[in-house]
């Protein structure tokens, strides 16, 4: 939990917050809720001047300590009153440091190992003067096409809401004012994760059932931990864009939730409303974005141009203006910005940079997933290859590795694959390295012959395939999500030598691999992995650890089965195994409804082709005996629910042990099932350990009929396993109270 200040604190704040307030001119006030950035059409010297006049509250993209500390200077020397500046950056997955991209980090299931890794990026961040990241984003998508998806925390609501809570808790630290802390922006409020066709920026049309159920989960989390700020999305959200829509802003982040910290715009997404056909133009734009609730708009200069207009012509009343900057100030108290305006390294001693390598690393390792190993073929046995061949694209791409929202990651100190298994392969190992292809969008095979006949002479052949960073992330959405370029007849000639192929996967987003998955005989598939991914990498190719990552998101067999997601709605007419079987079968002419009405694809079946949570190991876990402390629990009670998990090898690891419940009957129909719980556990060769799961009826509650919280009796379905498909299952019943 991120510690608030205690309540006399709060009302010293407070205090000083509305004399700050009772001392501005609107102008002022208005300053405070400009956010410029500095890097692009601004260059740092112009910037003075409006700090001079109180014109700016926050800058962004600023990354150098000597220049933060001048503009802190001279907004707290120079201007007025003296008011600090919030310096914003995307630090998104690290910062000079990368880690794996936050869809990978939600693979780890590790919010421990999350929240370390978000402290990492903001001890570095903080270093040259940034206090306030614009991270993390916690937009749920059940959408690969998205190339925000890369992101993401993935599709489920319970592990978005926790790794929230968790990066939320990293950036800040105990204590927002503690000098290595920076204030974190949940981002993008709200609904943008299921923007149509998974095409960035689209229009997203939802209830608002779905909204509370699932999008708005991993907010409310971040806002109950503290968090400093939120980001408004730039897309529609049932016909008002989330930048004026007051439904979400006002009525259910300050009414309801009762958020007191920043609300800023994206960027530009102010003057954009008039785009949407919201407005027209700009200063009916800031009208109705102020009107909205929105603190601050980011970069695009709407509100110092138009507010104090729209004030003196009685078309918006100074109090919003002032509840606005009491929420920029608030956050600046908090970050004790107010005393220690200036980033002064030696008052927080730097990170050893061995550590943040060795963080870096682990949250690499856990979150790279084993989707297939026949044979075991892997772990690499380094006493018996002789001769390794790594092959692709992506086995020598330091940049490429690091994904999406690198700004300020440093390639110079990435690890690849080659230098990783090089480092680890034994002295006696010839590795063969061929790139065979120039990008990974490359269309030329000249290469392949070469590639082939370095794999056909290897005892074992190391692809490693995928998408460069350019392929995902903001406004880089793809209709096509399989392996870009001529990777997938790589892989066909690649696997026509006979010898063992071990595919590993290098990303921004799930892809289909229907295309590729019986060619290779082991596949790693390791997101973008960051500075840190060539090392871990090989690290489980040669079994020094067992992998552990579990999918935060399904895996479509094809792209027409998107949106694909565990917690689907069962519908009345649920597919069953055998009569999708018969498929393949029709006879020519069959009547209409010879073989039933169910929902699934005829092409495609109903299943994916890797479900949630799924993830293999070098370990073999059994589940067994689920059993509950009680069958009969009443509203307000908790139900323990255990199992005994053994390890069944001669191999240790983690496994991500995972608590599902289904709502049987209920007054809005629910999920066919639903993560409530997870937990990683290390376990020993032939060891058994008993693992239990508290499970209250809140945990069960849901927005039901009227969109209020509501936790209904009834029976309870409840399974627990390595995955969305565990099996073992028992039962229980919520009675009421009284
Ligand atoms: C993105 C935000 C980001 C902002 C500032 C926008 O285009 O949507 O997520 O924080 O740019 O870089």
């Amino acid at each position: 939990m991120v510690k608030t200040n205690c309540s006399s604190n709060k009302a010293a704040i407070e205090e000083r917050i509305s004399a700050l307030i009772g001392e501005m001119t609107l102008a002022e006030k208005i300053g405070q809720m400009n956010q410029v950035s500095a890097a692009m059409d601004n260059p740092v010297p112009e910037l003075g001047e409006a700090l001079r006049a109180g014109r700016i509250g926050s800058i962004l993209n600023v990354v150098d300590l000597v220049t933060v500390n001048e503009l802190q200077r001279i907004a707290v020397e120079e201007s007025r009153l003296g008011i600090p500046l919030l310096v914003g950056r995307d630090v998104i997955h690290g910062f000079n440091t990368v880690l794996p991209i936050p869809l990978g980090q939600a693979a780890t299931w590790n919010p421990e190992l999350v929240r370390a890794g978000a402290r990492v990026a903001a001890s570095e961040a903080a270093a040259v003067g940034i206090n306030c990241t614009l991270a993390p984003m916690v937009d749920i998508t059940r959408d690969p096409r998205w190339g925000r998806i890369a992101e993401s925390p993935g599709e489920d609501p319970h592990l978005a809401s926790r790794l929230a809570v968790a990066m939320v808790e990293g950036f800040q630290a105990e204590d927002l004012g503690a000098p290595d802390a920076i204030a974190a922006c949940a981002k993008h409020f709200a609904g943008y994760g299921a923007s149509e066709s998974g095409r960035d920026y689209a229009t997203t049309d939802m209830s608002e059932h779905e909204l509370r159920n699932v999008h708005l989960q991993p907010f409310k989390a971040a806002v109950d931990v503290g968090v400093a700020a939120l980001m408004t999305s730039f897309s529609d959200l049932n016909g008002i864009p989330a930048t004026a829509n007051a439904f979400l802003t006002r009525d259910i982040l300050r009414d309801e939730w009762g958020f007191d910290g920043v609300l800023v715009s994206d960027w530009n997404s102010i003057p954009e409303l008039a785009v949407h056909g919201l407005t027209d133009g700009d200063k009916a734009s800031a009208l109705a974005a102020a009107q909205a609730g929105v603190d601050m708009d980011m970069a695009s200069g709407t509100y110092i141009s138009h507010l104090a207009d729209l004030v003196s012509e009685g078309q918006i009343s100074e109090k919003i203006i002032d509840e606005s900057v009491a929420n920029i100030l608030r956050v600046k108290f908090r970050l004790g910005l107010f005393g220690n305006s200036y980033v002064d390294t030696q008052r927080f001693p730097a990170m050893d940079y061995a550590t943040k390598l060795q963080v870096a690393k682990q949250v690499a390792l856990q979150s790279i997933i084993l989707l297939k190993n026949e044979n075991l073929t892997l772990p690499l046995s380094k006493d018996r290859i002789r001769s390794l061949a790594v092959i692709g694209p992506l086995a020598d791409a330091p940049y490429e590795q690091l994904g999406t929202w690198i700004f300020d990651g440093d390639p110079g100190l990435s690890v690849t694959v080659l230098q990783g298994i090089r480092e680890l392969a034994a002295d006696t190992t010839e590795i063969r390295y061929v790139c065979a292809m120039e990008t990974s969008r490359s269309k030329a095979s000249e290469a392949f012959d070469e590639a082939v006949e370095q794999a056909a002479n290897a005892d074992a052949v190391v692809l490693v395939l995928g998408e460069e960073s350019i392929l995902s992330g903001e406004a880089h959405s793809r209709a096509d999500i399989n392996l870009p370029g001529a990777q997938a007849e790589l892989v066909r000639q690649i696997s026509r030598t006979g010898r063992p192929v071990i595919g590993v996967i290098l990303a921004g987003r799930p892809l289909t691999l229907t295309n590729i998955i019986d060619e290779v005989d082991a596949l790693l598939f390791a997101w973008h992995p960051g500075t840190m991914g060539g090392e871990a990498i090989a690290e489980l190719l040669f079994g020094m650890q067992s992998p552990s990552g579990k999918l935060p998101v399904t895996f479509p067999r094809m792209v027409g089965q998107v949106p694909i997601y565990y917690n689907q709605k069962n519908t009345g007419r649920p597919p069953s195994p055998e009569v999708v079987d018969l498929i393949d079968d029709i006879p020519v002419g069959a009547h209409q409804t010879a073989y039933g009405n169910a929902s699934f694809h005829l092409d495609a079946g109903y299943t994916p082709l890797f479900n949630f949570g799924f993830g293999l190991s070098y370990a073999q876990f059994t589940y067994e005996n689920l059993r509950l402390s009680s069958g009969e629990i009443r509203v307000g009670e908790s139900v323990t629910v255990s199992v005994d998990l053994t390890n069944n090898s001669e191999t240790g690891g983690d496994e991500v042990v995972q608590l599902y419940i289904r709502d049987l009957v209920a007054s809005v129909t629910r999920p066919v099932k639903e993560l409530k719980g997870f937990k990683r556990v290390r376990i020993e060769p032939g060891e058994t350990i008993g693992i239990d799961f508290e499970l209250h009826t809140d945990d069960l509650a849901y927005y039901g009929r009227g969109n209020t919280l509501t936790t209904e009796p009834g029976d309870f379905h409840v399974w627990i396993g390595g995955s969305s498909q565990a099996e073992l299952r028992g039962e229980f019943r919520v009675v009421d109270a009284d």
